[in-house]
Parts: C-alpha cells; structure tokens; sequence
C-alpha cells in the first residue's frame, strides 16, 4: 500500500486541498482522500508540489499516421490535407515510429485514447501497451455503387481488432465524405454504439454544406465524378445527426464552425476540440460562445502526427487556456479526463475511483494561488 499525497487531487470532477490517493500492491485505488488527509503523517506517504491527476483521455488520434512525414500541409485546408494524406499515406511504413508514439502518449500521461483506424497496422502495438484503445473503424465513400466493398473490408477489419482482443465500433469518417448507402449502414448498427466523425473542421466544409462548389466539392468530385451529395444544406446536416436514437452517443470532432443550437438536443452528443490541429490546417479555432456554453460536453483530442507535431492533450488545453482565458483549470482538466471517459462510455479512467487503475498524474509548476496552466506547467507520470 503507498499514499500519493500533494498540494490538490484532482479526482476527475474537482480539487481536493491537501489530500492524497492511497494504491494496494497492484496499483489499484483503495483510498480517495479527504481535504486536509494528508498533514496527517502516514507511512509510506509520499509528498509531491502541485496537482495529482487521473490518467488523461485523448479522445481523437489516429495512432497509423504517426509515421507520416509532413510536406506542404500546414495553412492549406482541408481538402489539400485530405488529398495529400490518400495520397502519401501507404507510403509510410514505419511501425517503430507508430510504436514510439504510443509510448510517448503514455509518458504524456494519456492512459485512453478514441483511435480512429483505416488498416490493421496498430493491432500488434495496441495488444502490448499500456494504453486503453477504443478503436474507430471510420469508413467514407461517396459512391452507392461501390460502397459495399468498403463496408466488407471494415467489417472485415473490426473483426481483426476483436479476435485480438481489442475493442472496434464501425463509424462514419465525415458527412461530406460518407453516401446515403453508407450512412443508413451507420444509422443502423448505431443502437447503443459510439460514434466519432469529423465534423465541421474549417471553413471550407461549412461552405461546401452550404452548397458552395468549393475546393472540397472539387475535389469530391474528382474522386467521384457521380457523387451524389448526402448533405443538401446546414439544417438537413443537422437532421441526419438528430435522427441518430437516443441510445448512440455521438463525438463530433474538430466542431471550429459547430454552433449547436443547430441540434434539436445535445444530450447524447459530445464536442471533441483538436485545438493544435485546427490552427495548424487552417489557423481557426471554435467560437469563444461555443467553448463557453458546452463545458459539460467538451473533450479534447491530438489528431494525427499528419497535423500535429506532438501527441499530448495536455498541450493541447494549454492551447485552449490561453485562447479561452476564462476557462478554469478544472474545466480544462475535466475535459481530458472524466468527461472524456463520460464521453467514452468507459468508468475505468479518467477518475480517481475506488477500485480502478486509471493512472496517476503529476501537474508540474501549476499557478496554485490562482489555480491556472502556466507556459511552464508540464507533467510526470506516477503511476
Ligand atoms: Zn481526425
């Protein structure tokens, strides 16, 4: 048995003042402290200065693409970033880098990551880290008529990911991208399911939903010249979400141009906010009305080394911390741990609760007078 105490625990929802977070022999948590638990001496108790934390969730990555070498991506958008990825991507065949990534997620304190995946490259890393991984099957196809063939080799794939023991939901990769055929397939298997599709990410697509014949419509087009369009304008992009039932949960992702008074209810979907992402495709983040009205539905993702230099959510609400001054430090925190987890359908991480094994973090150099992420707050692992 040891004791972790500091100057807060912070258990997933709020800060404990001077307590502590007591583990057995196997790491499991036995003991949620008090306030004011730990200036009582204990044995085998062990100080720390700031803030111990869950282990984090990062609710958007996709682990394959660590290996990519950026060219020309930073500032061009979304549809050159869609091109330049089908095009360069199965070039890239670097699993010790895909493996490295997975353990520098770990040493940036993540224990849960959502996962997007497109082949069974990660299989092998996944079934031996210390990580947790939802996987997301993400399908996209414009075409009715060929679009059976890639259903095939997604289910395909999740079977795969299952007889390894490993978890897998099928889900749309986005709405501009995704057939009526494939989207009725999504709806279908989407009864108590979790979803996770990109959504609303830049300008650009907000546009091409409006009916403009932008570079994203272009390009669409140029892969299928009879594409048919799902999405006819914003409110029927709205309606195909709201007829998801009730018992799917929904995880948008990206959400710089989402304004959900859109949507007839909220209540089975959460915003997932990919910040260094976003400002590196396209320079935008979402509305500060946006962030502000939806704490309680905000989760936080890295994307992919595609568009990102680092897979660290804690960076990424230092981001947000600084673009969003009147966010608390809480409510950062919440978002890339216990509402993650919410989120994620997953009670094992993302809180201190007795009897899980969710990861213990240590938050660094943290303004604890005023209880804000500085510049120089960084993380260590504890457990
Ligand atoms: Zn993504």
């Amino acid at each position: 048995m040891r004791h972790f105490a500091a100057n807060y625990i912070f258990d997933g929802k709020s800060l404990i003042k001077n307590s502590l977070i007591t583990v057995d022999n196997s790491n499991n948590i036995i003991y949620v402290g008090k306030e004011n638990d730990a200036l009582i001496e204990r044995p085998k108790m062990i100080f720390y200065n700031g803030i111990l934390s869950p282990g984090f969730v990062n609710a958007h990555c996709h682990l394959e693409l660590s290996d990519y070498e950026k060219t020309d991506e930073k500032d061009k958008g979304l549809s050159h970033f869609i091109s330049n990825i089908i095009s360069k991507r199965n070039s890239f065949n670097d699993n010790k880098k895909i493996e490295t990534y997975d353990k520098i997620m770990f040493d940036n304190g993540i224990n849960l990551v959502a996962d997007i995946v497109n082949t069974d490259k990660t299989i092998g890393i996944k079934t031996k880290s210390s990580i947790s991984y939802l996987n997301f099957i993400e399908i996209s196809g414009t075409n009715d008529l060929t679009i059976d063939d890639k259903i095939t080799y997604a289910e395909n794939l999740i079977l795969k990911f299952k007889s390894a023991g490993l978890s897998a939901f099928a889900t749309l990769h986005a709405f501009y991208s995704a057939s009526q055929k494939l989207y009725n397939y999504i709806l279908n298997k989407s009864d108590n399911n979790i979803l996770s599709i990109h959504f609303l990410e830049s300008e650009e697509e907000l546009n091409f939903f409006q009916g403009e014949h932008n570079s994203l419509y272009h390009y669409i087009l140029s892969i299928n010249p009879d594409f048919t369009k799902l999405v006819n304008n914003i409110s029927n992009l709205f309606d195909l979400i709201d007829s998801f039932p009730d018992t799917a949960t929904i995880i948008l992702v990206h959400n710089v141009k989402t304004n959900k008074t859109n949507f007839k209810t909220d209540k089975n979907k959460y915003y997932c906010l990919c910040p260094a992402s976003n400002l590196f495709l396209h320079n935008e983040l979402p509305s500060s009305d946006f962030v502000y009205n939806n704490l309680d539905r905000i989760i936080v993702g890295t994307d992919s080394i595609a568009s990102n230099t680092e897979l660290d959510v804690f960076r990424e609400i230092k981001i947000l911390s600084q673009k969003y001054q009147d966010l608390k430090l809480i409510e950062l925190l919440q978002m890339i741990t216990s509402t993650a987890s919410d989120a994620l359908n997953n009670s094992e991480f993302g809180r201190f609760a007795v009897g899980t094994k969710p990861g213990i973090i240590l938050i660094n150099n943290i303004d604890l007078i005023n209880l804000k992420i500085k510049d120089q707050s960084y993380i260590t692992r504890i457990v």
